[in-house]
């Protein structure tokens, strides 16, 4: 067979086992459903007014659960735009010279005009050799997908997709509900389960029994693994989404809280955090009604982030000329980036009023307080 037919079998092949996980899921989901619904709503609870507000209840958490979890999966990554790709003739020029200074040069040059502000650790442009572009901040490239994804955090196996700037908010907000699905399950089946251990019988009694297929003993099965599996998984669900929560809240993506990222400066966690509150509304947006609802709000085009760097310029003056700029670090020539115009949805972000008062330390209140994102200018080193 030719090498290039096995190679897509192979792909193929990945592309199929890479669906396990999501299977896996939504098969647990299918029998919680049915364990639920069917042998606990249905079968074991007599009470006509329990059961109508319990099944009620759940097919809200149900109903919101699953279509969070479908946004998070069928979401496609975003990826740079077409500004960040290099040009035919960028291409042709980086290929004839070495790698390394003479490269930077070169992209130091088509970088002028892009609001890219990080760097790699040290202190180069972030250029991927796989797309052929500069990366735009917080942008990663990820070796599953194999390409290039704005605002990466992680590419997640149980959703099988990449979760970055255009699905994080479903993310979270998966997160969110599979918890309160979870939890839900828990508390209303939590006296069915009890009533099931003080009934008496051992666990082998119960199984022979159950093995016998007494309809009776198995809702009670039903009831009782249940109720381990939504505590087990309530359990990770909420040490994951307490993370997340604590990441939005410092905007900082999964990838960024391993590594901060760099700037011209150096490295600093804290460079994309503008407080909590417009941390909060960059992934979730302006409009409260949107925020418990799957659908897009978060703010920004995800090329472009907002930063609270270096000089603190007021962003309604023009940018210092470049005579003005401070010497860099290294004493090598400076070099300034061209002050851009903020988009709509950062100009919200940066300018809001008191509302997005700062409820950091005393350090981010400093940031808060002057910020001056993507205006900010630096110095090249
Ligand atoms: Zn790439
Ligand atoms: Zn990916």
């Amino acid at each position: 067979m030719a090498p290039s037919g096995s190679r897509s079998i192979k792909r193929s092949c990945k592309r199929v086992l890479h669906w396990i996980p999501v299977l896996f899921i939504s098969l647990i989901v299918a029998w919680s459903y049915y364990a639920y619904v069917v042998q606990l709503c249905i079968a074991s609870i007599e009470n006509v007014g329990e059961k109508i507000v319990y099944l009620l209840a759940y097919h809200f958490f149900f109903i919101m659960f699953v279509w969070a979890y479908w946004q998070t999966i069928y979401t496609k990554p975003m990826h740079p735009l077409k500004e960040f790709h290099l040009s035919y003739s960028d291409k042709e020029l980086l290929e004839r010279v070495d790698r390394g200074e003479s490269q930077q040069e070169i992209l130091r040059r088509i970088v002028k005009d892009l609001p890219v502000y990080t760097r790699t650790m040290s202190g180069a442009i972030r250029f991927c050799d796989r797309c052929i572009l500069v990366k735009p901040d917080r942008c990663h490239h990820c070796s599953v997908c194999d390409k290039c994804i704005l605002k990466m955090d992680h590419h997640c196996p149980w959703v099988n997709n990449c979760v970055g700037f255009s699905n994080y908010k479903f993310f979270m907000l998966f997160l969110a509900y599979s918890l309160l699905y979870c939890l839900f399950i828990t508390a209303t089946d939590l006296q069915y389960f009890i009533k099931f251990w003080m009934a008496g019988g051992k666990i082998h009694d119960r199984l022979n029994e159950y093995l016998s297929g007494l309809p009776d003993t198995q809702a009670k099965f039903h009831i009782m693994f249940l109720f381990f599996a939504a505590s087990m998984f309530s359990v990770s669900l909420a040490a994951l989404f307490a993370y997340h929560c604590w990441l939005v809240c410092k905007n900082r993506s999964t990838l960024e809280a391993v590594r901060a990222p760099a700037f011209c400066h150096g490295p600093d966690k804290n460079g994309f955090s503008l407080g909590i509150s417009k941390n909060f509304r960059q992934v979730f947006g302006d409009e409260k009604k949107f925020w418990p609802v799957p659908v897009f709000s978060s703010l920004g085009d995800g090329c472009a982030f907002p930063t609270c760097l270096v000089n603190n310029q007021d962003p309604e003056q023009p940018s210092t000329p470049p005579s003005q700029s401070p010497p860099n670090k290294s004493g090598g020539e400076a070099h300034q980036f061209p002050a851009k115009p903020l988009r709509e949805s950062q100009s919200r972000l940066v300018h809001s009023g008191e509302s997005f008062r700062e409820s950091d330390g005393p350090e981010d209140r400093e940031r808060t307080g002057t910020p001056n994102p993507a205006m900010t200018l630096e110095n090249e080193v």
